[in-house]
Parts: C-alpha cells; sequence; structure tokens
C-alpha cells in the first residue's frame, strides 16, 4: 500500500507525501514524484501523523471520584483516601463489568489516535485482586487492535489491611511481584514513590526485585514532594520516571544524563492546580521526554484526550508543536522500550493516523478537539 498527500507528513514536515508499507512496517518515505508504483490511498490534504503513544494510564478502576474533585477545588487536599476510595469499589466490581469499564476507555482512546497505550494495575493492592486487574487488561488488549503494555503498579498506595508502608512494599516485592512475573502478567513494575506513599527505601527494594525478575521499572516520581525519586529511578535505570512537577535543577540534570525518559502529564497537574514540571530545562539538557494522559480515577479522567496532551505540552508546557508531537509518539514509544513504534522512519511499524487537520498546530489552536479520520495500526486500517 502506498499512502500518498498533498498535506504535511508530521513530524517531518514532509509535503507533499508517500509513504509505502510493506508487511505491516514503513518500508519507503518520500515525495510522490519518486514513489515506487502502487496501489494508492490519497489522503488529500490530511494531515498525518505516527499512532500517538499514551505511556501512562490507569484503566481498571469503578466508580466515580468527580465529588472529590469538585470538594478538592474547593480546598480539600489530595490524599491515599482518594486511591483507597476506588479500591474498594473496584474490589466491588465483577470481572465483566471491569472488563467493560476497560475496553470502552482503551476504545475511547483508539478513536481518538492513540495506537498504543500503556495500562497500569494499582486499583487492587491484594495479590488476587492485582493478578485479576492485570488479567483484565491482557483479555481486552486481545480483542481489540490497539497495542497494549501491561505495568503492575501494586505499590500505588498501602490498602487498609496492608500493615506498615515497609511491610506491604515487602509483601509486594516478595509476593506479588513473582506473582505476576510467573504468570508473564505485565511488562512493567510501577511504584507511587511520593510523600505520603512510598519512600525511596521502598521503592528501591521494589524496583530491584521488579528488574531482577526481568521486569522494566517506572516510577511516579517528584509529583507532589521533592523526594528524590527521579534520580533513584535514573540510578535503577527505570525506562522512565513521570510526573517530575516538583522537579529541580540537579533533578534535570540526573535525568538528562540517563536513559531514563521523562515523561510529564500536564493535565493532572492541571486539574490539581499543581506547578508545571521544568519541560524546557529538561529538553535542553537533552532529556528524552515524552508526553502522557496520567487519565486515571481521580486526578484527570480523560481517555483519549492525547490530541488535547499535545496542545497543552505546547500552550502550557512550553513545547514547540513540533517537540510537544514527538514527546506523544516517539517519546511515549522510548518511554516504553519500543523503538519499532512511534516514529516516521523505514522499519517501523506503520502505525498511522490521519487527522481532521491541516497543519500540526491544529492540536495547539483547537486544544482537544482534533479528530482522527482514519488510522492504521501495523499498515491495517482499523475502524474509528
Ligand atoms: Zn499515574
Amino acid at each position: 500500500m502506498l499512502l500518498t498527500g498533498t498535506g504535511r507528513l508530521a513530524p517531518t514536515g514532509l509535503s507533499p507525501w508517500a509513504l509505502l508499507v510493506h508487511d505491516g512496517r514503513i518500508a519507503w518515505i518520500g515525495s510522490p514524484a519518486d514513489a515506487p508504483h502502487h496501489e494508492r490511498v490519497d489522503l488529500g490534504s490530511a494531515l498525518v501523523t505516527p499512532g500517538l503513544v499514551d505511556s501512562h494510564t490507569h484503566p481498571v478502576f469503578a466508580g466515580d471520584r468527580s465529588d472529590e474533585t469538585a470538594a478538592r477545588l474547593e480546598g480539600a487536599r489530595y490524599t491515599e483516601g482518594g486511591i483507597l476510595r476506588t479500591v474498594q469499589a473496584t474490589r466491588a466490581a465483577d470481572d465483566a463489568i471491569l472488563e467493560r469499564l476497560v475496553e470502552d476507555r482503551l476504545r475511547a482512546a483508539l478513536t481518538a489516535g492513540t495506537t498504543t497505550v500503556e495500562c497500569k494495575s494499582g486499583y487492587g493492592l491484594s495479590l488476587d485482586e492485582e493478578l485479576r486487574h492485570l488479567r483484565i487488561i491482557g483479555r481486552v488488549a486481545d480483542r481489540l487492535p490497539v497495542r497494549v503494555a501491561t505495568t503492575f503498579l501494586g505499590a500505588h498506595a498501602v490498602p487498609v489491611e496492608g500493615g506498615s508502608m515497609a511491610e506491604y512494599a515487602a509483601h509486594v516485592a516478595d509476593d506479588m511481584i513473582p506473582a505476576v512475573a510467573r504468570e508473564g502478567l505485565a511488562t512493567f513494575v510501577d511504584v507511587f514513590a511520593d510523600e505520603g506513599f512510598f519512600d525511596l527505601a521502598a521503592t528501591e527494594r521494589i524496583g530491584r526485585t521488579a528488574m531482577a525478575a526481568g521486569l522494566g521499572l517506572r516510577l511516579h516520581a517528584d509529583q507532589m514532594a521533592r523526594t528524590g525519586a527521579a534520580e533513584l529511578g535514573a540510578r535503577l535505570g527505570a525506562a522512565s520516571v513521570d510526573h517530575l512537577e516538583q522537579l529541580d535543577a540537579a533533578g534535570v540534570a540526573a535525568v538528562a544524563n540517563s536513559r531514563t525518559v521523562a515523561t510529564l502529564l500536564p493535565a493532572p497537574a492541571i486539574v490539581l492546580r499543581d506547578r508545571l514540571p521544568p519541560t524546557r530545562a529538561l529538553i535542553d539538557a537533552g532529556a528524552t521526554v515524552a508526553i502522557a494522559s496520567d487519565a486515571n480515577a481521580g486526578t484527570f479522567g480523560g481517555f483519549g484526550a492525547m490530541p488535547l496532551v499535545i496542545g497543552l505540552g505546547a500552550a502550557l508546557l512550553g513545547m514547540t508543536v513540533t517537540e510537544s508531537l514527538t514527546a506523544a509518539t516517539s517519546g511515549g514509544a522510548a518511554a516504553l522500550r519500543r523503538p519499532d513504534i512511534g516514529s516516521l522512519r523505514t522499519g517501523i511499524a506503520a502505525d498511522l493516523v490521519a487527522w481532521d487537520a491541516e497543519h500540526e498546530g491544529a492540536f495547539a489552536l483547537r486544544l482537544g478537539s482534533v479528530r482522527p479520520m482514519r488510522a492504521w495500526i501495523a499498515g491495517d486500517e482499523i475502524a474509528l
């Protein structure tokens, strides 16, 4: 299949353009005049980009916490109590209900142009519940064309029955991670490393156990307090440290001088009226930056919001539109250690989206209202 267009192929900026797909991968990119003879699919003036990569979501939950959001915006504080409220509602939901909720959320992402979604567990917080939630992600992923990366987030909060933070962290490391690894239920382990959640010693213990079990590591780091979790992630070789709202110059340098991706989550920062991560400093220091939705139960609920997130990356965080689009595609792929997706190069998977826009600047201009017209995953067109 040869895709052609008179619009823009972003973030390359090529226009007009032609792209040859062979065996699900990009086989050639160039000018239509130089294109090999092949059956052509003309996309006219549409903006075409790689499929978006949302490298941070929490889709397995039941219940509704919009009342809590309203209360917080009236001055109430964000605590682990909110997560535990979702845990209670999610434990009470049977498999069929949870599967439908997860499927609806991943479909919302897909129909908004996200072709790869990272999905965390973390609203179960017991061995049986966490395994159940990971299996549900796996079953939904098998039914949908969207690519899914699964992350075990048993260390999201300490459950009511979990004892002390250190005792529960030991349970996560000693009992839960071996079970997750044995069943092959996740690619990554994540820890909510923040004040009032998991301290650096507990995070390091869980992180080292995960990596010894062959799982990748990602951290919620330096969101509410400057704990040094970002440096710990960089030192342990985490794939990504996420949030970073409180990161200072030393933290920026530590992340930039590592292979760990800095994943920025502007949407919950707005809903929480939090400060914004030092985006320009991270980019200027040479860090690999990703942006993701952090769609979850309590601090931002927008599954399918990646077009908005790209706009926020530019309008709010101070990236150029091209930097923001790159962070939402190849940046997200790097955060998931998937060099085979997320960019426009020969040999990369043909995950592509044609948008109802003519220029990538539309993501900023039309904040949240740019829609896909057609999309392909591994060269196969998907129903939107
Ligand atoms: Zn999160």
